[in-house]
């Protein structure tokens, strides 16, 4: 089968690895759409690799013993590798799970998948839809069912990347008003025709004014940050009114400088880590998925797997929303 591999700076290609062999619980997943995430930073890095992609939706080609899917089953199959036996993984929060590893190779004609991570997809769904049930549509729905967010509520969303514009989808289905923060004036202007009522510049001197402005002064009720950018983490925190809840969702490996007394207690505020979603909650997802009328503008590109290279230069541009790989294209 064909896999995708960065083979140097800003150089990707195809290489030719063997079908592997469903065992125990695992299932082969024959993939049809795989969507591109954050892996164009690798590809400008250029460290060779060879296990690039964590999201995908395929079929079920073959189990190595009976379980919940079976051969011919259109599926979606969850980010990493998790246990499926810990007190996580059977309440459907898999995605915290000990033992979840990050062994995927979603850019690729087949992967192997524990059979739990695998969900039916509706018949009415088709896979490029489906495929956002990852991180496109999955990572702010998962947030936004920690955040309770309602109608009634003003959403903050900073950073509109995939997973930022994929959040101006989720919180429009729930009727929530949105402010948003990003520099990208092609992704600003997709969040604007997809609902967003402002969208402020973060270099902005008065950024967190006129978010506080169009909240009555107080500030929204709510914030998901999908930059994983220190001042983006500020921003929100110094913006939600008190008792307001922020869930962060773009990775950051640095630190956040936090004034517990200031921030958090004298706010009263929420802080929520936020990864993916909890599989049980996957119908309701689906239900976005299958009536929202805004998810067709998430996918900006679609490229055969053929021409990797400049689907990694095209994500490298950010000027796309989600972009779908064909592996047999
Ligand atoms: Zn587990
Ligand atoms: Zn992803």
């Amino acid at each position: 089968m064909k896999r995708v591999i960065i083979s140097g700076k800003e150089k990707a290609e195809l290489s030719e690895v063997a079908i592997p062999k469903p065992t125990g619980n695992l299932v082969l997943v024959k993939i049809h759409v795989a969507p591109m995430c954050a892996e164009y930073k690798q590809f400008l890095e250029g460290v060779p690799r060879d296990c690039l992609g964590h999201e995908a939706a395929g079929e079920v080609v073959e189990v190595a013993e009976p379980g919940p899917v079976k051969v011919g089953d259109r599926v979606v199959a969850m980010p990493l590798d998790a246990c499926g036996q810990c007190a996580l993984c059977l309440s459907g929060d898999f995605i915290h799970c000990e033992e979840n590893h990050m062994q995927d190779a979603t850019m690729a004609q087949y992967v192997l998948k524990p059979a739990f991570m695998l969900k039916k997809i509706p018949d009415d769904v088709s896979y490029e839809k489906a495929a956002l049930a990852c991180c496109g549509l999955g990572a702010s729905f998962g947030a936004m069912q920690n955040l309770n967010l309602t109608s009634f509520d003003t959403i903050l969303i900073t950073g509109l990347g995939p997973v930022g514009l994929g959040a101006v989808i989720n919180a429009r289905f729930r009727g929530t008003r949105v402010i948003a923060v990003e520099s990208n004036e092609f992704r600003a202007n997709l969040a604007k025709e997809m609902g967003a009522e402002a969208v402020i510049h973060p270099t902005d001197p008065d950024a967190l004014k006129k978010i506080k402005e169009l909240c009555g002064g107080i500030g929204p009720d709510c914030a998901i940050d999908c930059s994983g950018a220190i001042p983006a983490h500020r921003l929100c925190i110094d913006a939600v009114r008190r008792k307001g809840k922020i869930a962060f969702v773009g990775e950051c490996h640095k630190e956040t400088p936090l004034v517990i007394s200031r921030d958090l207690i004298r706010k009263g505020i929420h802080l929520i880590g936020s990864w993916h979603y909890n599989l049980n909650e996957f119908p309701k997802l689906m239900r976005v998925i299958q009536t929202s009328p805004l998810v067709d503008k998430l996918v900006t590109h679609q490229f055969p797997m053929s021409q990797i290279e400049e689907a990694f230069s095209e994500s490298a541009l950010q000027m796309s929303g989600k972009i779908l790989i064909k592996p047999w294209e």
